[in-house]
């Protein structure tokens, strides 16, 4: 069975000083740099917006970051403005050993819908291609590891599941954002849906 590493959002932004930083966020970069250097199939994620991005409180007069608005999907979280297309906050953080990667898949630029997972934007219908490229490449079995543990983690992994795959997320190698007890319903739902965590 081939497997595959799935390395979610080790960017900038979500590391100590960014912009949504996420708390000891940095602290993974090593134990995922030797995941990779073990790993055979190696794929990157970076959240990758416009500066009109609906996710950002900005972009909503009145609203402040962690307010929960109703979109046309779904209930959407705003959130501070980060990884704005071409910003250094965009950039992966820069100790993660990029070079191995096979490929690289960008979420979240289209203005109106936000994408926490990097199988599906949050319509949860409008694919990134990340499916077709796995099974293509023969691997069914996947270890998800980056930021955040409660959104773009928890997200990927439920994705992964309906797609068949067979998910594995080594906590060690993740951090959380932990707002109002996110995490402990995105480790409830992930148990659940039977992905394993390590
Ligand atoms: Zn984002």
């Amino acid at each position: 069975m081939t497997s595959a590493l799935i390395v979610i959002d080790v960017q900038n932004d979500f590391c100590p000083g960014g912009a949504l930083e996420v708390a000891r966020g940095d602290q993974i970069v090593a134990p995922i740099n030797q995941m990779i250097d073990e790993a055979s199939l190696i794929i990157l994620s970076q959240d990758w917006h416009p500066k009109n991005h609906t996710s950002f409180a900005d972009n909503h007069e009145g609203s402040t970051p962690f307010d929960v608005i109703e979109m046309g999907y779904g209930s959407q979280t705003l959130w501070p403005s980060h990884c704005v297309m071409g910003t250094y906050g965009a950039e992966f953080h820069p100790l993660l050993n990029t070079s191995r990667a096979n490929a690289i898949i960008r979420k979240g630029a289209t203005p109106m819908i936000d994408s926490y997972s990097t199988f599906f934007e949050n319509d949860r219908k409008t694919p990134t291609g990340l499916s077709g490229l796995l099974r293509e490449r023969g691997a069914k079995s996947l270890t998800l590891v980056g930021l955040a543990t409660d959104f773009c983690v928890a997200f990927s992994a439920l994705d992964a599941i309906s797609q068949g795959f067979d998910v594995n997320i080594p906590l060690h190698a993740c951090r959380a954002i932990d707002n109002q007890g996110s995490l402990e319903d995105a480790l409830r739902k992930l148990k659940l849906n039977g992905v394993r965590l390590t």
